[in-house]
């Protein structure tokens, strides 16, 4: 008979060899869901794990990370605020983080902390299920984190034309000036102005501001213009509420929708896969997150 996980971690703890650790650093960290989907990776892999939400302030993030090094840590998640932060002192990006200019994901290789960007990466397969995003047109709305993780992901994938729209213009501005000597992909920043037009052109438009996040009744206002040529997506980064206004707005114009969940339990499969070296069941990680948000 096959050992249960928590089994697994008893003997494991009891007899060696340790359970692996992980966390999740940022601040705030409350009502963070990171924790529900990682346990639920790690159960399902059988895989004897604890997984630790942690707040770290600003002034900590060195020592959290010489602290993550020091426990014996097998990786980490960073969240807002931190992850562009704790670039300094990890030993190595990949090339995502780098173009990036930012690490969610942490993977301990012997002595050395390697940092990634998971983000983007989950973002492109949940879009990728649909259709590979190579000679796509898109608009991107919003000029954060996320939408930095996005634009990196859909440009190093080939996307042809990126237009970025942010309330903030130079921040859209930033990102191109960062990207855009590393990759082919042609981009413009427009400024994200009230009633807003989403043109025709586009053949997959990215809600990536924070706007509506936990906050059901709020959404950008928007207006779609008509798709007359092709079929257009529509993804949205919020994940809680799963079905927000943008993505009902989108869907009655015609786009079929992404939601916000895909990504994240995206990212966090990729993360469980660096970590054990196995694949992380993806229906067992949003049915975690599916069942929380209900609580
Ligand atoms: P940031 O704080 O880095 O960026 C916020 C973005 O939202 C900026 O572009 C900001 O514009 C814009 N914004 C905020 N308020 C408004 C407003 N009232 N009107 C117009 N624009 C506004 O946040 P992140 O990029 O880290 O996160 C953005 C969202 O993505 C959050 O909801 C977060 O939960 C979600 N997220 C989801 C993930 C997933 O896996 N699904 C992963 C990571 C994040 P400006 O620059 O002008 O301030």
């Amino acid at each position: 008979m096959k050992n249960s996980y928590t089994e697994l971690s008893h003997k494991a703890l009891m007899h060696g060899p340790l359970e692996a650790l992980f966390c999740c650093i940022g601040d705030p960290v409350v009502g963070n869901p990171t924790q529900i989907m990682m346990e639920a990776a790690f159960e399902s892999l059988l895989f004897p794990a604890r997984y630790l939400t942690c707040t770290v302030t600003a002034p900590q993030v060195q020592a959290a990370i010489e602290g993550i090094k020091a426990l014996g840590f097998a990786g980490a998640n960073v969240t807002a605020p931190h992850k562009v932060a704790v670039i300094p002192f990890l030993d190595s990006l990949t090339e995502s983080a780098r173009l990036s200019g930012a690490v969610n994901c942490i993977i301990r290789q012997g002595d050395a902390l390697v940092g990634d960007n998971t983000d983007g990466k989950g973002f492109l397969t949940s879009i990728e299920l649909i259709r590979a995003v190579k000679n796509m047109d898109v608009l991107v709305i919003g000029a954060g984190g996320a939408a930095r993780a996005i634009i990196t992901e859909l440009a190093l994938h080939h996307a042809s034309k990126i237009t970025i729209a942010n309330r903030t213009l130079s921040k859209a501005q930033d990102i191109i000036d960062r990207l855009a000597p590393h990759v082919k992909t042609e981009f413009s920043a427009v400024p994200l102005t009230e009633n807003f037009t989403i043109g025709e052109r586009f053949d997959l438009v990215v809600q990536a501001t924070s706007v509506g996040l936990f906050a059901p009744d709020e959404g950008l206002d928007l207006v779609w213009e008509p798709k007359t040529n092709g079929e257009r997506i529509a993804a949205d980064v919020v994940f809680n509420p799963i079905n927000t206004k943008f993505l009902a707005a989108a869907k009655k114009a015609g786009a079929t929708t992404v939601d916000g969940l895909g990504m994240l339990v995206y990212q966090g499969a990729i993360a469980v896969t660096h970590w054990t070296g196995k694949d992380a069941e993806y229906s067992v990680m949003r049915n975690a997150l599916e069942k929380a948000f209900t609580i």
